[in-house]
């Protein structure tokens, strides 16, 4: 018999490289900034840079 079509395409396609991601630069070392949870930081020169605002239930909730 003919092989048949897959009815649903797998959801993740094969691993493939992934370019770097572009990424922010540091503004003052022109690294890149490494990611971290809720900010970017450069690893050279120790700029930080908080990320934007995040999707989060936390509405008016401070920490
Ligand atoms: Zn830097």
């Amino acid at each position: 018999m003919a092989d048949e079509a897959p009815k649903a395409a797998p959801k993740k396609e094969k691993k493939t490289f992934k370019p770097y991601k572009p990424g922010k630069s540091c503004p003052k070392c022109g690294s890149r900034l490494g990611e971290h949870a809720n900010r970017l930081a450069c690893g050279k020169c120790g700029y930080t840079e908080l990320k934007s605002a995040q999707k989060g239930d936390e509405s008016g909730k401070k920490h």
